[in-house]
């Protein structure tokens, strides 16, 4: 994939975010150069999220991407298509369904135990 001039490429470190390593099995498909487009981060509130977001829907390695920034808490930036306030709302959803899922196993297992 060509990537459009107007995307004004700025090449980062990775070790800015301060978080762990991507896994280059995904990263080296990556359709963005994962880490190093400008774009990509548009300032707290930018609404320009359009380019990017039509970059990832053509990207092999989307899903890859998106699992790993919610798996690492991501707050910023466009991954895997999606922006910060929805891998928050998919970060907080899996919060909560593993909570649940904590408080069940924790009550089943209370419930066991009476019957012994
Ligand atoms: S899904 Fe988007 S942000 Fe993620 S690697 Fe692909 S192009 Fe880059």
């Amino acid at each position: 994939m060509t990537m459009p001039a107007s995307l004004n490429l700025r090449v980062v470190t990775p070790a800015w975010t301060g978080r762990p390593a991507l896994d280059d099995t995904w990263t080296a498909h990556a359709a963005c150069g994962l880490g190093t487009v400008e774009a990509f981060y548009p300032d707290h509130g930018d609404a320009r999220t359009r380019e990017p977001r039509r970059i990832c829907a053509g990207c092999p390695v989307k899903l890859a991407c998106r699992e790993y920034a919610v798996a690492i808490g991501e707050r910023y930036g466009v991954w895997g298509g999606l922006g910060p306030g929805q891998l928050v709302r998919i970060q907080a959803a899996r919060n909560r369904a593993a909570k649940a899922a904590r408080r069940a196993a924790r009550d089943y297992a209370t419930e066991e135990n009476q019957h012994d």
